[in-house]
């Protein structure tokens, strides 16, 4: 894969902050570095500084790296052999660093598994991976235990989400979780190993990390890509670690090693942050700050008042409501040094309101599942609102349409050459030919247009596109505008059928709590802004909308209740 040999072995801050249209700052070589061989060098040098923080109990480099050998030790002597899969099936609780590098030192490939899956879909995964062994939070075994039989996962381990923390807290909390509060409905899983237990075993075994190498699959990192039917991403050692660098080089300017403090609100178990929290973060010694429930905003805004925190990271939808929250504005700041935004759009009010409470920028940055995942960023000084920055370093792009090249400013498709872009996907060489090259570009499916200076917009995803009449309605645009309106909090846009014009656009709005807005206020605010052929022709308030894992507004589900709407009212 190009590129590979140009791993970097110190920040670049001498290079360009930019990486330019054509990714023209490189990053230098570090041949042989993968996941383990960095995790093996913070937790030498950060031994005694925090790593991860969740329930009240903190983790440091030093645990870190102890229970994950003992963990380690454990899956190897279960049998499990290089390149196996395992899953692991838990929101951000401090298990989940201790299990994933436990994977990776082992030499396995980690495959992350949505906790909230569906047995339906986690049946799909668990299949499609071959995993052999899970660990799982026990709140959803019972959905494992649903399927286990259908799948090859011979070995189980449970645990409760207070196993880390220290007696009697552990006890008490797992009591209340189990008992109390009845989140852990009753499972049978006759084959499962209780978490202590493992870590228990693994403290009596020698545990030697067998050798990994850059090109072995780290991930196997599931997503929907651009046709739907979920495909695991291969994430190689040196992609993510070429990531992670890239990262590195934009914005470790800023960034004090050993010292900051990095709220992670957005589960771990996505690349958004798996990359730009818990591997950015393990290679620059900070402190992780797990959020185990971001939907509960007064909750989340209570704990984030206790921190100094340098960094934040976040999507639209969760800055939004935090905004959107009374109390969130009395916090201080002061330590802030980074606010970013990535996964979806960022509306253009958000970034501003964002500004104006905490006197910091919110940044923001772009990138897929398959691009490991950042492809841009916008640096920390000279970040542009409604752009994305720049292409990371040693990363190319190129905006297509039908397979040419288009000038700069012209929308098209874009295109991804870098050392972050995936192997392929798993098993699926169809699925892989369709959208990555021989010559190593990766196709995006979404529409990009980069400025004369250089900034890159993202324009939409290219199958979201309207056709009204003819004319293309990309759905970005028009929520971005509704978004700007004070009485609404959050929205999603989508297409439908229009006997007229073929397409029609339709808004879904949640209004913030309180306020009032009519269809006709919407629509006349919208005439001010969008040429008719954009203005919604149904609006439809709610009281929420759908979301992805990390709070993506899902159109595909709006598209779905809409057929479905549909279908029903002409039967
Ligand atoms: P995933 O692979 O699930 O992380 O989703 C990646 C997709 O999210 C991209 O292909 C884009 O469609 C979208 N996306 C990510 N970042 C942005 C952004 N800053 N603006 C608009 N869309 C984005």
């Amino acid at each position: 894969m190009a590129g590979d040999e140009r791993i970097p072995a110190k920040p670049e801050a001498e290079q360009s902050p930019r990486g330019g249209p054509a990714g023209s700052a490189r990053i230098a070589a570090e041949p042989g570095a993968t996941l383990v061989s960095v995790f093996e060098t913070s937790c030498r040098r950060f031994a005694d500084r925090p790593a991860y923080h969740n329930l009240g109990v903190t983790l440091r480099f030093s645990d870190l790296e102890r229970l994950s050998g003992r963990l380690a030790a454990y899956l190897l002597d279960l049998g499990l052999a290089r390149g196996d899969r395992v899953a692991l099936m838990m929101p951000n609780v401090l298990q989940y660093p201790v299990a994933l590098f436990a994977a990776l030192r082992a030499g396995l490939t980690v495959v992350n598994t949505n906790p909230l899956y569906t047995p339906r879909e986690l049946r799909h995964q668990l299949i499609d991976s071959g995993a052999t062994a899970i660990v799982i939070l026990e709140n959803f075994a019972h959905v494992l235990a649903e399927v286990i039989g259908d799948t090859s996962v011979r070995h189980v381990i449970t645990t409760a989400v207070a196993d880390l923390a220290p007696l009697p807290k552990r006890t008490a909390v797992n009591f209340l979780v189990r008992r109390i509060k009845h989140m852990v409905p009753p499972f049978d899983l006759p084959q499962a190993v209780r978490w202590r237990q493992a870590l228990e075993r693994g403290a009596t075994l020698d545990f030697e990390s067998p050798p990994v190498r850059p090109d072995d699959i780290a991930f196997l990192q599931y997503t929907g890509g651009t046709t739907g039917t979920p495909k695991g991403a291969m994430l190689t050692h040196a992609n993510m670690v070429a990531n992670v660098l890239q990262m590195r080089a934009v914005w470790g300017g800023v960034f004090e090693p050993g010292r900051e403090v990095v709220i992670t609100p957005l589960p771990l178990y996505h690349v958004f942050c798996l990359t730009c929290n818990c591997l950015l973060f393990l290679e620059q010694g900070g402190l992780n700050v797990l959020i185990t429930n971001p939907r509960d905003i007064a909750g989340f805004v209570h704990d984030l008042a206790r921190w100094r925190f340098s960094l934040i990271t976040g999507v639209n939808t969760l800055y939004a409501a935090l905004l959107a929250h009374p109390r969130f504005s009395r916090i201080d700041f002061s330590h802030l040094k980074l606010g970013v935004a990535g996964g979806a759009a960022l509306h253009p009010r958000i970034a501003g309101e964002w500004r104006s409470v905490t006197g910091r920028e919110l940044v923001e940055g772009y990138g897929l599942t398959e691009a490991s995942p950042v492809v841009a960023c916008n640096p920390p000084e000279g970040s542009r609102v409604g752009t994305v920055g720049f292409a990371l370093p040693s990363t190319e792009i190129s905006v297509r349409e039908s397979g040419l090249e288009l000038s700069v400013g012209e929308p098209g498709e874009l295109w991804v050459r870098g050392p972050q872009v995936m192997r392929g996907y798993w098993q699926r060489p169809q699925e892989t030919a369709a959208v990555l090259s021989e010559d190593g570009w990766l196709r995006t499916g979404d529409v990009a247009v980069v400025e004369p200076s250089g900034y890159i917009r993202i324009v939409d995803r290219k199958k979201d596109l309207i056709n009204v009449s003819g004319f293309k309605v990309f759905p970005n645009e028009v929520e971005s505008v509704v978004a700007e309106h004070p009485a609404v909090l959050e929205c999603g846009c989508i297409g439908v059928p229009d006997a007229r014009t073929g397409q029609a656009v339709r808004v879904y709005v949640v209004l913030r709590p309180g306020a009032a807005l009519s269809t006709e206020e919407l629509i006349e605010f919208c005439r001010a802004r969008l040429t008719p052929y954009k203005i919604p022709r149904q609006v439809d308030f709610r009281a929420s909308l759908p979301k992805s894992q990390i709070g993506k507004v899902l159109r595909r589900e709006l598209e779905r209740e809409q057929r479905e709407r549909a279908g029903a009212a002409a039967a």
